[in-house]
């Protein structure tokens, strides 16, 4: 084995200083696409090549899977690289296929397979297979290494269970879904059962402190732990126990963490222990043979909504290295050089976050040539902005040699956009994936709707039946459905004439009858009306009546009410549909959807266009990057734009986006779009007004930037009560005013700034705000 360092190379000289630093703790903070993520991999490799550490003393937590799997195969390749010389003498890829298979797979072997590299739950999730039988909770329950890990679904199968049977409670007002919401939101906050009750007396805090108490009984007494727990039972063990931290401690000499911006306190509790050994280190020699090595962007903290933290970053000296001499040179490096983007995109990228006020200002400089322009799309709505992108993506590629399907990505703000998007690239045959998430027509309550729909066009259909029959709960148990279908396989007939005669359900189902013939109604009475209504009306009266969408709505959890988006935005394409074929019917509606989801697997090695929800894309880079949707109330999202931190974290989303390009950048947003079904004018982000102008163009074929929307303008605020001017009216926040339509609203909020104004109106006919455009809207004050 060679001690050559001459990877090195790769690296500038602030890397290089990060990756050769040995002990001690560091901080590595830089701007998008400044090889962190490069430098902490080649830290790894520098640790061991040059260092001699053995790789079972190295802990790297990545922020996915994905990205850990591709750590290591980028490790394993310069390592081939490096032992190459050394072994015969020659680089790597002048040796024989044999022998570069045989290096490979030795490189595996000694160092690859002994590290440990993955996100924080598979991490932790191991060590407790080794030690978990050393940890008690508080109330001396245990577990064995053999425990299972229970997925969310799993974890509300089990209060669900507890609330019904255990506790004999309503499980529409203790819904499960929420009530294991609010335990885990207990447990990430370290709060017991006990704690709930004490903090929240009132009777439902009562109730779910009981459910919570029971949770975890069962928890315990199935052997097993939940998502948190694989976080929170390693930091108590830690805390419990100090040979078992002790022995972690030793092994893991070398520490590093990737996204360390993204972090949350339970997660920083953990690597602070296992770092330090839960004593204060000094001096140097407390750091001896170790380091603590993190690596962040405080400007693509995007997770809050998980508890992720950024200040933790912004501490990091501070609890590392507070104490050790010459902090500010030793304990953190800055890079300053993108290697990833344009220099249009890096600038505009820059120009955008330096709205952000809760910051640390850093320098960015660009690396490559300027690049084109920041291509900026208005389309008419939604569907046009897909065949926009999707056009563009096939001219691309076909004009481009060294373009192929997977040098472009499509990130949005919301899951649900994904759909026109899909369809579209469906109907052109080109390949996609959707990166961390389900296609459309895979996502659960998409298949939910679907199985109702089908059920109604086709009553012969059992196995959508049995999907829906209680979903949403209609209190129908396990064993009357059983009941039910070994009625109908031994009278031979289907499923749905028993359900649907009422005499014979009232006699198999038993208790269980009503709920089987309100289902039953549902279906009969649309099939009924099948000849004579719409598609589009079908699917929003089966919403209403089956309580689906009411259902996620009570349930109030992010995950929910993104499933009721998903929904709205079936129901869109229904509609879509319709405008698009004039005979269109239930059936031909199903047959075109199973069209769009059966066509997609990808074939062995071929590329594809990946289709991603801005959160995904973090830490990922693109060729070609389409940022659609760009629009008030989309993104930046409805939630932010009363709240300035919101609109803050929306501003670091966006700025992720951005940063994800290498060569082109396309920017969308629709001037009208379908949202819940009826169409709403919408309005350009204000995050097009941060841009800089001179960066930006709009082709021949719209010119978007000179007329539609305010220059740059760094006074674009939100939820500030004041006065502006629009035409005539002098709008103030706090106006009542009457909308054709809406009828009479109050005004909540002014956005953005010149003539660009639009107003934020909430219309309590409609339990509802909606974003208005005074100019072409006609509001009146009354
Ligand atoms: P992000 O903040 O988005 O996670 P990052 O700071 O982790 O970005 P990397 O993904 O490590 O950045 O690097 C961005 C791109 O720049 C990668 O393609 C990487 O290979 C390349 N790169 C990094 N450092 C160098 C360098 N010194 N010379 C040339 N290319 C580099
Ligand atoms: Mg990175």
């Amino acid at each position: 084995m060679t001690t050559t360092t001459d990877f090195l190379s790769h690296l500038n000289s602030s890397q290089r200083q990060a990756v050769e630093h040995f002990c001690g703790p560091l901080l590595v903070v830089a701007g998008a696409g400044s090889g962190k993520t490069r430098a902490l991999t080649y830290r790894i490799s520098n640790l061991i090549l040059k260092h001699r550490v053995h790789p079972e003393n190295i802990l790297a937590v990545t922020f996915t899977n994905k990205a850990a799997r591709e750590m290591k195969e980028r490790m394993q390749k310069l390592f081939a690289e490096q032992v190459a010389v050394s072994r015969y003498g020659k680089p790597f890829e002048k040796l024989a296929a044999h022998e570069q298979t045989h290096l490979r797979s030795h490189v595996y072997k000694e160092y690859i397979k002994e590290l440990w590299v993955g996100t924080f739950h598979s991490l932790f999730s191991r060590i407790l297979r080794f030690d978990i039988d050393k940890y008690q909770d508080e109330k001396g329950r245990k577990w064995n290494r053999n425990f299972s890990i229970f997925d969310e679904s799993d974890a509300q199968s089990l209060v669900k269970e507890i609330v019904t049977k255990q506790l004999n409670l309503d499980d529409k007002k203790f819904e499960p879904r929420s009530v294991r919401y609010a335990i885990s939101n207990a447990k990430n906050q370290g709060i017991s059962p006990q704690d709930f009750e004490r903090e929240q007396p009132n009777y439902r805090g009562r109730v779910i402190a009981e459910v919570y108490n029971h949770y975890q009984d069962r928890l315990a007494a199935n052997n097993a732990l939940d998502f948190d727990d694989l976080i929170l039972v390693p930091v108590k063990l830690f805390e419990q126990n100090e040979q078992v931290l002790g022995y972690w401690h030793n092994k893991f000499r070398h520490i590093l963490v990737d996204e360390y911006q993204d972090t949350n306190r339970i997660q920083y509790d953990l690597i602070r222990l296992l770092a330090t050994n839960g004593e204060t280190r000094k001096n140097e020699w407390d750091w001896r043979n170790r380091s603590i090595f993190v690596v962040g962007d405080a400007d693509q903290s995007i997770y809050s909504f998980r508890m992720a933290d950024f200040t933790i970053l912004l501490e990091f000296q501070e609890n590392f290295g507070d104490n050790l001499p010459d902090e500010d040179t030793r304990t953190m490096v800055k890079l300053e050089e993108n290697y990833r983007s344009r220099e249009n995109i890096l600038e505009a990228a820059n120009e955008l976050i330096s709205n952000n006020s809760q910051r640390i200002d850093k320098v960015l400089k660009p690396t490559r040539g300027a690049g084109e322009q920041i291509y900026l799309y208005k389309a008419e709505d939604e569907i046009a902005e897909a065949d926009f992108v999707v056009n563009q993506i096939r001219n691309l590629e076909s004009k481009h040699p060294e373009m192929h399907w997977g040098s472009f990505a499509i990130l949005y703000r919301t899951n649900a956009q994904s759909r026109p998007f899909e369809e579209l690239l469906v109907r052109r045959g080109i390949p996609y994936t959707i990166v961390g998430g389900l296609k459309f027509y895979d996502r659960k309550e998409i298949k939910d709707v679907i199985a109702y729909l089908r059920a109604i066009a086709n009553p012969a259909d059992t196995v959508s039946l049995l999907r829906v029959i209680n979903t949403p709960r209609r209190g129908i148990g396990k064993a009357t459905i059983d009941n039910l279908v070994k009625a109908s396989q031994e009278l031979s007939l289907p499923l749905w004439e028993i359900l649907s005669d009422e005499t014979s359900v009232n006699t198999l189902a038993g208790r269980s009858a009503k709920g089987v013939n309100s289902f039953a109604q549902i279906i009969r009475y649309w099939q009924e009306q099948l000849d004579t209504v719409s598609p589009a009306q079908i699917v929003q009266g089966v919403l209403e009546d089956s309580n689906y969408v009411k259902d996620l709505q009570t349930q109030g959890t992010d995950e929910s009410l993104e499933r009721v988006a998903n929904v709205q935005e079936l129901y869109n394409a229904v509609l879509q549909f319709e405008e698009e074929h004039e005979d269109a019917t239930l059936g031909s509606f199903l047959a075109s959807t199973a069209l769009t989801s059966d066509l997609d697997n990808l074939k062995e090695g071929q590329t594809a266009v990946s289709l991603l929800t801005l959160h995904a894309s973090k830490g990922l880079e693109f060729p070609v990057v389409f940022l659609v949707g760009l629009e008030q109330g989309l993104f930046p999202n409805f939630r932010s734009l009363d709240d300035p931190a919101s609109l803050e974290e929306e501003r670091r989303l966006c700025y992720v986006g951005i940063t994800r390009a290498q060569e082109r950048l396309y920017i969308s947003y629709a001037r009208e779009r379908r949202l819940y079904g009826s169409r709403e004018p919408a309005i350009a982000s204000q995050f097009l007004g941060e841009l800089p102008k001179e960066l930006l163009t709009s082709g021949k074929q719209t010119r978007v930037v000179s007329n539609s929307f305010a220059a740059k303008s760094r006074s674009t605020s939100t939820g500030e009560s004041r006065s502006t001017s629009v035409g005539v009216q002098n709008w103030q926040v706090g106006d009542r005013i009457l909308h054709k339509t809406f009828g009479i609203g109050e005004i909540t909020h002014i956005l953005g700034s010149g003539n660009k104004v639009s107003l934020a109106i909430a219309f309590p006919n409609l339990n509802q705000k909606k974003i208005i455009d005074p100019r072409i809207a006609q509001l009146e004050k009354v």
